[in-house]
């Protein structure tokens, strides 16, 4: 059956009386695309069965629905796909602006009791959870005001865009009003589906947002108790390591024999140290723990000893850029200085294009890399280190269009 308005306008009558009566204003904001809203209805009609399993009451499923259509926003931007990376440099950058840093100390006065209560009950460093609350939202500015439900199922319905994933999540956030932690239009967020001040998606709200105010809602949108204790319960899941902090930045010794780097990443704190890497501020280094050793814009660059909480900030947001970002500001929050090491001052970096290349040729050569996704993640650094150190450059694992030069002409 051809798409035209006015079949849709007949479908739409017909499901109508399937979905009740409350979706008979779905329609209207889908006529500039008919087949998008035929996809839509098409998609939510389909969803009630899965819904009424998963426990959702038919007047949930209408209130949430109720009004909705495509939002042609989301189409256009599940369409596009950054094609270059940002250096690290400029995402830190960015992130660490004199007024974040400035709104973080004045967030920290603002909700103190709140922060002392999260650290008690949770363990997680409130300067942390300062730094994530600003980079997912500024403070709660900018949480996003896109409709989740509608964002959720246009994504599902009518984008190539993992549907199946945003199903599962569509369900998710039903759940959420099920529970009436808000309502449906009071439930905003991304137009990825991230929710409210916290950015959770629908199934880590579900397994990490608390009411840590007890008022009997888990509102990320409203309330900066929930906000602030919805951060630490989730860090804490993750496996943070109480009490301790997410990273140093440190020194290498003059002649650091770079190659040492895959032996002692994920080894113990005493390992790096006994190789002479040694805070920049000259205090000790903890005495325990796994540590490993990342280097942002490779030997030229800054130099951090990472730990255990890297990783558990990292499973909020996989990209380095973020989570090395989210350590540096709540350092600048806390009081730390700025960095002592100096960014490379012709800073490069690879496109996904480029690291893809960079990925098939190490696969190609035999090294362990299990993604070519055109993301640098540690499998590819420990093996592009490997490959320099037998190229005989520096085995710092930083890719530069020149190493990959040498890299992609090597038979
Ligand atoms: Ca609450």
């Amino acid at each position: 059956m051809p798409c035209t308005p006015s079949n849709v306008i007949a479908r739409t009558m017909r499901l109508g009386s399937v979905l009740g009566l409350v979706i008979l204003g779905l329609t209207l904001p889908g006529l500039a695309s008919p087949a998008r809203a035929d996809s839509y209805l098409t998609f939510v009609t389909a969803l009630w069965p899965r819904a009424e399993k998963a426990g959702i009451s038919r007047e949930t499923f209408d209130a949430a629905f109720a009004g909705l259509g495509v939002d042609p926003k989301v189409i256009s931007l599940a369409g596009t796909q950054p094609e270059f990376n940002q250096t690290i440099r400029a995402y830190v950058d960015a992130r660490l602006s004199a007024d974040r840093i400035a709104q973080g100390r004045a967030m920290a006065q603002r909700w103190k009791s709140w922060l002392d209560k999260a650290e008690e009950r949770y363990g997680v460093d409130r300067y942390v959870i300062l730094a994530i609350w600003s980079l997912e939202s500024n403070y709660g500015a900018s949480p996003g005001n896109s409709d989740i439900i509608r964002s959720l199922t246009t994504l599902a319905c009518c984008t190539a865009k993992r549907p199946d994933l945003f199903r599962d999540e569509l369900i998710d956030a039903l759940k959420i009003l099920q529970e009436h932690d808000i309502t449906p239009r009071g439930m905003t967020g991304s137009w990825a589906g991230a929710l409210g001040q916290v950015q959770f998606m629908p199934s880590s709200f579900l397994k990490y947002a608390v009411d840590m105010d007890g008022d009997g809602k888990r509102d990320i949108w409203n309330e900066e108790p929930d906000v602030i204790g919805s951060i630490a319960n989730y860090l804490k899941l993750h496996d943070w390591d109480a009490g301790k902090r997410w990273g140093y930045e440190v020194k290498l010794p003059a002649k650091f024999d770079f190659t040492a780097i895959n032996a002692h990443d994920g080894g113990l704190v005493g390992a790096w140290a006994k190789l002479g890497v040694a805070r920049v501020d000259g205090k000790p280094l903890p005495e325990t723990g796994k540590a490993w050793l990342f280097l942002p814009a490779g030997a030229k660059g800054p130099a951090f000893l990472t730990f255990q909480n890297y990783w558990a900030i990292k499973t909020y947001n996989i990209s380095d850029s973020y989570t090395l970002s989210v350590g540096l500001l709540a350092d600048r929050i806390r009081g730390i200085p700025s960095l002592q090491g100096r960014w490379p001052a012709q800073e490069t970096t690879l496109n996904r294009a480029q690291i893809t290349a960079m990925q098939k040729k190490l696969k190609t050569l035999g090294y362990p890399i299990e993604t070519i996704d055109g993301k640098i993640g540690p499998a590819a650094r420990a093996a592009l280190r490997t490959w320099q150190a037998k190229a005989g450059l520096v085995a710092d694992g930083y890719p530069t269009p020149a190493v990959l030069q040498k890299l992609s002409a090597t038979p």
